[in-house]
Formats: structure tokens, C-alpha cells, sequence
């Protein structure tokens, strides 16, 4: 049998593959902040020409530039394995495979988009990027790429994850960006939340629109998003690309694929070379696995809703808990959005697409006997992955079902041992987010469409 399946570098996909060529109806609209049809001036304020088309772009196969081909070659094809310890352990006749995005230099998946967008700003005549992060996967990949490609990169970074994740913030450091605790004072979004709670903890959605502000306000500077819009899940696009590919070559085909899923992207990245399959018939079950504390697509709204608490963004039909939804302090930051993207969003309110939300404690149960069987620490994020396939692979072994799943190792949790720890001294707890809270925060919704 074999346990680590890798594909030669010549191997490595050469395209981007666009669900949209293949989803039954056409993606709905984006809506500038005020309602009205968003005009591409709007957008050409804050992001490049190549990563607009691609933005609304229903070409199927988009060719990955050489240029950023050859940086991907630093870590990629990544492996994908055969976690046959996992399997022994759950006494499961399902296979298990996983693949491995925890092998970039960032440690997720997140700089296979991240390298696309500064690459394409480059080409641009851009000098720098602002963006936010929350746990800091996100804005160590950017300040990755824009140190690979020489722009300067200004991060957001949410205030608790500053105080609580010094080392990624060094990370960032290191790769050359510049990072301030949001909510600032250099900002007028920032200094608005301010008033409101000086000592607020900040979100996400009030750092993106930190950077959005500073992006759209300064013709030297773009905004970089790391999750939840079309052209960042195409990007994501070649993990799949990479895991069907290797499967082949072990003559496999999944049953069933889980990702986690804050905006979707890693999910939309292993998913979406499948779901091609599925729309030509196939049967195959693609699962985003979320957070009870953060359940967007299992009991959010489907409407439009802006992508940061302000309202500066453009407004996405989306999977909402709304845009002032303030998440509680759960241990996987990356899943810590109010919304979704809207490919997944879409595809999902289509039935065509499966979610489920798993509890925090485990999460971590889950995450404990993959590092115990397994030896890689995922993320907490990547956890939920796991998790639901370890639902999955124990009723099998009830039912005695011989399934393939596969799953995304979104990430290692090099950075988040000290979740680990609160785990071990039985310091975590399940929260499921109220209802109460998420009507309250629903109330909200822009009225439009
Ligand atoms: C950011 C992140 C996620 C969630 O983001 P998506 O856009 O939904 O993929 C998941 N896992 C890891 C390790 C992350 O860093």
C-alpha cells in the first residue's frame, strides 16, 4: 500500500480550474455598498486588471502564470497520503486520504493564493498591499508573496490575535511586512470602532475595513483578501487539481471530501476540481465542516450582506450571520467569519453541496488522535476536517462500509499550541452560538435585491 503519494513537479497543474463554467446558473450579482450594479471602477480602486476578469470570469481552465508557477514550485505539488494509522486506530473499513497544505512556507494553504495576487499587483505597477488577518495565516502568506515579488505589505492584524499570536506577527516581521493592532488609530473605520469600545478586541470584518480604507485611499496601494471571493477559491483550485491527480495514480476516487470552511477558499480549492465531476453525474459528497460557535452555512441567512462590518465592501449574496455578527473567542481563528463565499454560498443553497457544524471540544479529540497516528499537528481549523471525517470513517466501521474520504490539511498548528494546551488542562468549551444572537445580529441585513 502506498502511504505518501506525490506527484512529479512537472506534474504540477498548469491551469486555475473556474467552477462557474460548470454550476448550473450563472453566479448572482455583486452589488456596489449602496445596492446599485457594482461598476469595475469601483473595484479597479483596490484590486489589478487580471484578478478583476478573474473575478467574474466563466472560463473554465485560467493559465496559471509561469511566474507564479515557479514560486509554487518552492513547496508544491504537496502530498497527499494515505493516513492508514488513522484508519487502525478507528477500526474502519473506509480509506482515509488527506492532502498535506501544511507544507508551505506559511504553513497552510493560503499562499497558493497569496503568491496569484502579488504577482498580478506586480505586474500591475503596485507598490504596496493592505490586508487584514485574524489568527495570522493569512497575513503571513501575504507578507510572504509581496516579500517574493518586492512589494511592501501593511497588515491588519485583529487585536486579540496580536496580543494572544506574537510569533505569527514575527513571522510576518521576518517576511518584511508591517503590522498594527486592529482597530488603530490611523484609520478612520478604526478610529470609529474606537469610540464606540476603546477597548474593543477587534474582527475581522472591522480590519478589512482597516485595509480596505487604506487600499481604496492611496493609488499606490492595493487590497489583498485571503478567503471568501471568486478568484481566491480559483486559486486554491490546484489543491484538488494536485489530490485527483494522485489519487489516480492509486487508482482512487473519493466517496466523500470535508474542508474546513470560514470563506470557503481551501474548501472550494479541494472541492471544486470534483464538483465538475458531479455536475457530468458522479456521485460524490463535498462537505464544509464549520464551528457550532460560527455556523454560517448551517444557520445563516442567504442574503446580500457586506464583507466587513463598516459596510464598505461591495455586498456578496452570501451565507450571513451578519456583518456586525461579533464570533466568541474559539481557538480556530480562521473560521471566525460572519460570512461565505458566494460560489459555495450558491452551490450550497443549489443542494448541491453539503455543510455540517462540529463543536469545539471535537475538534480537538479529533485533532489530538490524527497528531497521535498521524504525526502532523494540524490546525485547529484543520481539526473540523477532521473531525467529520472521523464521523464518517467510525459509522462506516458500524455499517461496514468500505468509503474513500479525503481531506484538506488546511494547515500545522505549530502557532496554536497554546489552544492545545487550554485543551489538555480541560479549559475549552462547546459554544454554540445563540440563536437569539444571530436574529439580533440579522437584523441588520442591508435591504436590498
Ligand atoms: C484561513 C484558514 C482556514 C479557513 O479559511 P478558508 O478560506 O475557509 O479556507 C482553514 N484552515 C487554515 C489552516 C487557515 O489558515
Amino acid at each position: 500500500m502506498k502511504t505518501k503519494i506525490l506527484l512529479k513537479e512537472a506534474d504540477m497543474p498548469t491551469h486555475w480550474y473556474n467552477i462557474v463554467a460548470d454550476m448550473p446558473n450563472p453566479p448572482a450579482p455583486i452589488l456596489a455598498p449602496d445596492g446599485s450594479p457594482v461598476t469595475p471602477d469601483a473595484l479597479s480602486a483596490i484590486f489589478p486588471d487580471a484578478i478583476i476578469e478573474q473575478e467574474v470570469s466563466a472560463q473554465r481552465w485560467i493559465p496559471i502564470p509561469d511566474e507564479v508557477r515557479e514560486v509554487l514550485r518552492l513547496w508544491r505539488p504537496s502530498p497527499l497520503y494515505r493516513a492508514e494509522r488513522l484508519e487502525m486506530a478507528l477500526k474502519t473499513p473506509a480509506k482515509i486520504y488527506f492532502k498535506n497544505e501544511a507544507v508551505s512556507p506559511a504553513g497552510s494553504h493560503k499562499p497558493n493564493t497569496a503568491v496569484a495576487q502579488a504577482y498580478y499587483n506586480k505586474l500591475q505597477g503596485i507598490k504596496r498591499l493592505a490586508t487584514e488577518t485574524g489568527a495570522g495565516q493569512w497575513g503571513c502568506s501575504l507578507a510572504l508573496a509581496g516579500q517574493l515579488f518586492d512589494l511592501e505589505v501593511r497588515v491588519y492584524m485583529v487585536k486579540v490575535s496580536y496580543q494572544q499570536k506574537p510569533y505569527r506577527r514575527s513571522m510576518m516581521q521576518t517576511w518584511g511586512a508591517e503590522v498594527f493592532p486592529s482597530p488603530t488609530d490611523i484609520t478612520q473605520s478604526g478610529r470609529h470602532i474606537l469610540q464606540q469600545d476603546a477597548d474593543s478586541p477587534g474582527s475581522l470584518g472591522i480590519a478589512i475595513s482597516e485595509a480596505v480604507e487604506e487600499a481604496a485611499g492611496r493609488s499606490d496601494t492595493n487590497y489583498a483578501l485571503g478567503s471568501v471571493l471568486n478568484h481566491v477559491l480559483l486559486h486554491q483550485t490546484i489543491i484538488g487539481e494536485e489530490a485527483k491527480k494522485q489519487l489516480e495514480l492509486v487508482g482512487e476516487y473519493p466517496d466523500a471530501i470535508y474542508a474546513p470552511c470560514g470563506g470557503g477558499s481551501n474548501f472550494g480549492g479541494i472541492a471544486f476540481p470534483f464538483f465538475a465531476d458531479k455536475a457530468a453525474g458522479k456521485e460524490i459528497d463535498l462537505v464544509a465542516v464549520e464551528p457550532t460557535s460560527c455556523p454560517t452555512l448551517t444557520k445563516g441567512v442567504y442574503a446580500y450582506d457586506y464583507g466587513d462590518t463598516e459596510g464598505l465592501t461591495p455586498l456578496t449574496k452570501m451565507y450571513t450571520l451578519g456583518h456586525d455578527f461579533m464570533p466568541p473567542g474559539i481557538h480556530a481563528g480562521g473560521l471566525r467569519y460572519h460570512g461565505d463565499s458566494a460560489l459555495v454560498s450558491q452551490l450550497y443553497n443549489e443542494g448541491l453541496l453539503s455543510a455540517v457544524a462540529i463543536p469545539q471540544l471535537e475538534t480537538f479529540e479529533a485533532g489530538e488522535l490524527f497528531s497521535k497516528t498521524q504525526g502532523i499537528i494540524p490546525a485547529p481549523e484543520s481539526c473540523h476536517a477532521i473531525a467529520a471525517t472521523v464521523r464518517e470513517a467510525k459509522r462506516c466501521a458500524e455499517t461496514g462500509e468500505a468509503k474513500t474520504l479525503l481531506f484538506n490539511l488546511s494547515g500545522h498548528g505549530h502557532f496554536d499550541m497554546s489552544s492545545y494546551d487550554r485543551y489538555f488542562k480541560g479549559e475549552l468549551e462547546d459554544f454554540d452560538y445563540p440563536d437569539d444572537a444571530i436574529q439580533a445580529s440579522l437584523s441588520h441585513l442591508p435591504k436590498v435585491g
